[in-house]
């Protein structure tokens, strides 16, 4: 290793290494590498069916890989999960939400689950319902919200703990324009202080919010580089796009 090597890796928050995953015998990624350093907001790109939320559900330690490692914070998620999940925050597509509850119960849920308590509980609560603008809607059936207010409700709950590396899955899925306005406001502010990993198959939203993009394709890394970068020889990002997620 060299002493570059030893840097880079010291900085990285998010790390991919290497990551293969069969289901069955259909391979759904192979060999995924990427490295998130701190502070980076770094758009997932690519089509459905790409490998975006298996890549994600085994940087988040929800499944493990067939072969290849990941790391959040240099904690490895396969034999370290427990310390890396204490940095990260996971927004699944579609949130684990539940629609009997209200917000407040479920913060109060994930926030007994995460093992707050007494004042630094109501502390946290509070900052995130403040945070994701939750307070109108705070004491309301999470089943009877707009999907805009499921997406805040998903966010604060992953938020609880102060993390600062998120990764999200499809945050903007499904939401109506004002929504996703919100939704990548909210996304652009967090990136002032945290890392993030989103998964979009829209293109817009890399011009919107990320600093580089990553566009994988048939599980395979395609593209790995700043928005301008794919965007290069006075080609649109659409056509870009076309090119890279051809099929091999
Ligand atoms: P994306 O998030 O980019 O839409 P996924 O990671 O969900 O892609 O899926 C990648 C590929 O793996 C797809 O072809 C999908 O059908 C397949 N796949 C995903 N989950 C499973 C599973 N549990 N069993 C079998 N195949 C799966």
């Amino acid at each position: 290793m060299t002493a570059r090597d030893t840097v880079s890796s010291a900085e990285a928050m998010i790390e991919a290494d290497g990551l293969t995953k069969y289901y069955g015998d259909f391979i759904a990624i192979e060999n995924v590498s990427f490295r998130v350093p701190r502070g980076e907001i770094v758009a997932f790109l690519g089509p459905n069916g790409a490998g975006k939320s298996t890549t994600m559900k085994i940087l988040t330690g929800y499944l493990a890989p067939t072969s290849g490692s990941a790391r959040i914070a240099g904690h490895d998620m396969s034999t370290d999960r427990l310390a890396g999940a204490e940095r990260l925050g996971y927004l699944p597509e579609n949130g684990p939400l539940y629609p009997d509850m209200t917000p407040r119960s479920l913060l109060e849920f994930f926030a007994d689950a995460r093992g707050l308590s007494g004042e630094r509980k109501k502390a946290r609560i509070e900052a995130v319902v403040k945070q994701c603008e939750l307070g109108s809607v705070i004491g309301k059936a999470i089943g009877k919200l707009s999907k805009g207010y499921r997406q805040r409700v998903g966010m604060a709950q992953v938020l609880l703990h102060e993390p600062d590396v998120l990764i999200l899955d499809e945050p903007t899925s499904g939401l109506d324009p004002n929504q996703i306005r919100e939704v990548r406001e909210t996304i652009r502010r967090l990136g002032q202080s945290k890392t993030i990993l989103l998964s979009t198959h829209i293109l817009q939203e890399v011009e919107a919010l990320a600093d580089r993009v990553i566009l994988i394709a048939e599980g395979r890394v395609r593209f790995d580089g700043p928005p301008a970068e794919l965007r290069r020889d006075g080609r649109s990002l659409d056509e870009r796009f076309q090119e890279l997620t051809r099929s091999a």
